[in-house]
């Protein structure tokens, strides 16, 4: 389909033992975004795959990322020697948006593409929340304390253009980052040793086998010049098709080094809610989650706590050793000797636990019946044999998921709805 490959998932109705498998866009989990579908065992006929071909061919960015790059900097020549009316085409992403026409762009604002496009909020597909200032400030402060002198920005716009506008303005400011995104978009305001045009569920670079060696070109490293990746991907996407696409990358990583890197993982951090703590580390068992709460602009729910608005369940999740995360004693957070690593204000150490239990912050509590740390809200139920909110629901032994049948979730959050 247009995103690249397709992926392969599975249907499973009720009572049915095994599903029936079929392809599906990668990217777009809206339908009416991208409608690509396949069964797995259906016979394509020459006349549809040809078809296929042209639509794909039809459903590509109008103008290459060199045209575009080369548009940007006569825009900028212009907006230098013309402090006039500009325009600037936001051709949305490939998915058709309405164009949207601006004027009076100042250099500075083509500096700032994120503050100059729209957000795109389609929660299904792009869902774009951008960092807050203070959060994007924390990232690169921690990034560049670690001594790491490039970024592998993956769906992390707001970073990359922080970097590189210190880049540009601060000569001893010696960080350099590449950004991977799905937004095309980007490819107005950067080189395409700047942005790579890509998709993150299927490990697919758009521009092809030279986007590629733009990539393992970055990564290589020399003059001990350490790369770390930062990645940030919509939250409602497929942690397996991550998981592998963030596996190849490393894997990229790996090839380009020549001594090796004595079996070290490349450095990551991947931003990402709490609650998938435990799928995380079914795919990366060397990772761990700090409890530094990432704040979001655009995010109503998800803004600092301290404002009055909820806390934001954003956390970052790295294979670095824990106690190297500084976490800002300003913000409250504290170094836990015993765990050895930065924890929330409200995160007591529980003796039984022996461990900072708290995973939203908030001060958990121990129960002596199911033998772990259970959110404050939470009381323990004879019913059920373990804690839950007060006005729960028992549940009855039939009364499970109902698509797999399991106790403990919904049919809407069902682990094996995501399954591909
Ligand atoms: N907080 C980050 C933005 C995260 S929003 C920042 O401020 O920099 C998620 C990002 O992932 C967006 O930039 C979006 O364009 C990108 N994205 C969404 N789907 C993607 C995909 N399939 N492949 C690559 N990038 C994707
Ligand atoms: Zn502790
Ligand atoms: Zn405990
Ligand atoms: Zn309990
Ligand atoms: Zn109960």
């Amino acid at each position: 389909c247009p995103s690249g490959p397709a992926l392969l998932f599975v249907k499973t109705s009720q009572g049915e033992e095994e599903g029936r498998r079929f392809y599906a866009c990668s990217a777009c989990r809206d339908r009416r975004d991208c409608n690509f579908f396949q069964w797995e065992d259906e016979k394509v006929s020459e006349t549809r795959l040809a078809a296929r071909e042209e639509y794909n061919r039809n459903h590509q960015p109008s103008f290459t990322h060199r045209q575009n790059v080369e548009r940007y900097y006569n825009l900028r020549l212009l907006s230098i020697n013309i402090q006039d009316c500009l325009l600037v085409v936001d051709t949305g992403s490939s998915l058709c948006n309405p164009h949207q026409f601006l004027s009076d762009i100042s250099t500075a604002q083509l500096k700032s593409p994120s503050q100059l496009l729209h957000p795109l909020e389609n929660k299904k597909t792009n869902a774009q929340y951008l960092f807050a200032e203070r959060s994007c400030q924390f990232l690169l402060d921690l990034i560049t304390d670690l001594g790491f002198r490039r970024v592998l920005s993956v769906g992390t716009p707001r970073l990359h253009e922080m970097i590189q506008s210190k880049a540009s303005q601060e000569e001893d400011f010696r960080v350099r980052s590449l950004l991977l995104d799905i937004d095309f978009r980007y490819s107005q305001f950067y080189t395409e040793d700047e942005f790579c045009h890509y998709n993150m569920f299927n490990h697919y670079f758009f521009g092809g086998e030279a986007a590629h060696e733009t990539c393992r070109k970055f990564l290589y490293q020399d003059n001990g010049e350490s790369v770390i990746m930062v990645t940030d991907p919509p939250f409602g996407g497929l942690v397996e098709a991550l998981a592998s696409s963030f596996k190849k990358l490393m894997a990229m990583w790996k090839e380009t080094e020549k001594e090796g890197h004595n079996n070290q993982e490349m450095p990551m951090f991947w931003i990402f809610p709490y609650f998938f703590e435990s799928r995380i580390l079914e795919f990366f068992p060397s990772f761990s989650m700090m409890d530094y709460q990432v704040d979001y602009d655009n995010h109503a729910l998800y803004k600092h706590g301290k404002t009055g608005r909820r806390q934001s369940p954003v956390r970052i999740f790295t294979n670095l050793t824990p106690s190297k995360i500084v976490l800002p004693v300003e913000e409250g957070y504290r170094f836990c000797a015993v765990c050895q690593r930065y924890v929330s204000s409200g995160n007591q150490h529980c003796e039984i636990c022996n461990s900072c239990t708290s995973k939203d912050g908030r001060q958990w509590k121990h129960c002596v019946l199911c033998n772990k740390c259970v959110k404050p809200s939470w009381f323990h139920c004879n019913n059920c044999n373990c804690c839950a909110l007060q006005n729960h629901t028992c549940e009855k032994s039939d009364a499970g998921c109902f698509v797999c049948g399991k106790a403990g979730h919904k049919r809407s959050t069902c682990p094996s709805l995501s399954h591909t």
